[in-house]
């Protein structure tokens, strides 16, 4: 049994703290949500007063938060006060620069702390489910003690390379993923123009060069693919403002690291008029009636 430190049980960290629970471990947890604790709570987590009461005593604490300016004011307050030796493991998606500089801040500490960034991809079902993807970044000793408490919040955890490179990772790979939700939506939009049915198009794509991630298990048209949210309304799922903070992230990783993606900056355009549309809490593949309604 480890004790573990939980900060952020919200819809990603209260499941997987619960798994942490249910693994055996001694979990403390703390979020400003009241209701977040009480879920989590009702998991199994004992809730602690503050997030330096969560920490006190832990030899792991996980943080899982909203953005890099949280994990960065966590990680500045709890630091000081963990203990010695122990590991400081970022769950959150963050910006790259935000990893890397939540590492320095752990190095600076002169007490054996370890760090790793480690975002996930499997969303609130695979929160749910244990089935999450790590991709982790950091020194390989701070991963090999990692992964066994990882690997009870998920299927694979990946070692990615050094401070920041999961986090590399995970923007990389959603922007992948939305720069390819987007061309599926179009060719269904184009075929129904053609007057080619939407089965037609899946049966030839699914088989052919054009089949991806995103059109074999998101498929942006309703009845094709049982795992699609277009089967249910759209609902999510991966939500649109969830795929927009991550384009936003590939978008800042780009300019400061000089890479030239054009195709990531028109996936980041489009979807940020889709939420701006009042589709922020759909499902991201929601986007081809977006596409659908542009005019040529
Ligand atoms: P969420 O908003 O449900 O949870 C974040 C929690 O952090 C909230 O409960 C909030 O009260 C808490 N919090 C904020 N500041 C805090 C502080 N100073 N101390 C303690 N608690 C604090 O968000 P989520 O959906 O759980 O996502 C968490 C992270 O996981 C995000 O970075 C998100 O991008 C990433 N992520 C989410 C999904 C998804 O499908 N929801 C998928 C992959 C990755």
């Amino acid at each position: 049994m480890t004790s573990i430190a939980f900060i952020g049980l919200g819809n990603m960290g209260g499941p997987m703290a619960a798994n942490l629970v249910k693994a055996g471990h001694r979990v403390t947890g703390f979020d400003l949500s009241p209701a977040s604790c009480d879920q989590a709570k009702s998991d199994g987590v004992n809730i602690a007063s503050s997030t330096l009461d969560a920490v006190q005593n832990a030899e792991i604490v996980v943080t899982m938060l909203p953005a890099g300016k949280h994990v960065l004011s966590v990680w500045t307050d709890i630091l000081p006060s963990v203990k010695e030796g122990a590991l400081i493991i970022d769950c959150s998606t963050v910006d790259v620069e935000s990893a890397r500089k939540a590492h320095g801040m752990a190095g600076e500490q002169a007490r054996n702390l370890m760090s790793l960034d480690a975002p996930v991809s499997g969303g609130v079902g695979g929160a749910k489910g244990a089935t999450l993807t790590f991709m982790t970044g950091g020194a390989r000793q701070a991963f090999d003690r990692a992964e066994p408490i990882l690997s009870k919040m998920g299927r694979r955890v990946v070692h990615c390379g050094e401070a920041g490179a999961g986090q590399a990772a995970k923007i990389c790979n959603n922007m992948i993923l939305g720069i390819s939700m987007i061309g599926v939506s179009e060719a269904f939009v184009l075929a129904e123009k053609l007057g080619l049915s939407h089965q037609a198009l899946f049966d030839v794509a699914s088989t052919s060069s054009g089949q991806c991630w995103a059109l074999m298990n998101h498929c942006p048209v309703p009845d094709l693919v049982p795992t699609s949210a277009a089967n249910n309304g759209y609902k999510p799922g991966f939500a649109a403002a969830l795929m927009l903070k991550d384009l936003k992230l590939s978008q800042e990783a780009a300019l400061t690291s000089g890479a030239s993606t054009p195709l990531g900056a028109e996936a980041t355009q489009l979807f940020s008029l889709f939420n701006a549309s009042g589709h922020e809490g759909d499902d991201y593949s929601g986007i081809i009636n977006f596409i659908r309604g542009q005019k040529s």
